[in-house]
């Protein structure tokens, strides 16, 4: 793989560390350039948090994971297929050329999660949907050495964490690393997976 970039997309702040923030870690390590993009700066989220309090919680997790951070303003619960949307992502993807790109799955309960799915899928393949309720995953990483930063980077986002949380994050991730017999794992879906880095492991 040349091209060593990889983009990471969430429609919210934090939900890139929820869904592959070990994967990020352990492809930084094996010598990945990695952009975690934000499309929208989460300021409708339930917790009443300000914009500015997230962009900086945002920007405490980038430090945290070591990892670069674009934050754009699509609006939260207002991402669309529209034709202005389509034009921002699509400048993004030009300007990088990612040789990996990770998206939300695209089936879930938020559209703004499944807009941004959507709005990816129009203009990169393959991509590697990080998946926030295990339904189908095909392929599975084993992030048990990176654990702990995944858990720092998440707690940056202090706002957003309700009582339980914690307790949930860890189980869901202990039922992934379930998967492929490890402590702690981070699971996926893609059409295609090919070439991939060796810390990706098919399920089927
Ligand atoms: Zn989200």
């Amino acid at each position: 793989m040349e091209n060593k970039t990889i983009l990471a997309f969430g429609a919210h702040p934090d939900d890139v560390e929820f869904g592959c923030g070990g994967t990020l870690l352990l492809l930084k390590e094996i010598g990945f350039e990695i952009i975690i993009v934000d499309l929208t700066k989460g300021e409708k989220s339930v917790h009443g948090t300000s914009r500015d309090e997230r962009i900086k919680e945002a920007e405490e997790s980038a430090e945290i994971l070591g990892i670069k951070r674009d934050i754009y303003d699509l609006g939260d619960k207002n991402i669309s297929l529209s034709e202005e949307h389509k034009k921002i992502v699509k400048k993004i993807i030009e300007r990088y050329k990612p040789s990996l790109t990770f998206a939300p799955y695209f089936i879930d309960k938020h559209p703004d999660h499944i807009n941004t799915s959507k709005l990816i899928s129009d203009f990169v393949k393959p991509i590697y949907y990080y998946i926030s309720d295990v339904k189908n995953p095909n392929l599975a990483v084993d992030i048990s050495n990176v654990y702990d930063t995944k858990v720092s980077a998440l707690n940056a986002h202090k706002s957003q964490i309700k009582p339980g949380d914690p307790e949930w994050l860890e189980e869901r991730n202990r039922d992934s690393g379930k998967m492929i017999n490890s402590n702690y794992g981070e699971l996926f879906y893609a059409e295609e997976n090919l070439n991939l880095p060796s810390i990706f492991v098919k399920l089927k």
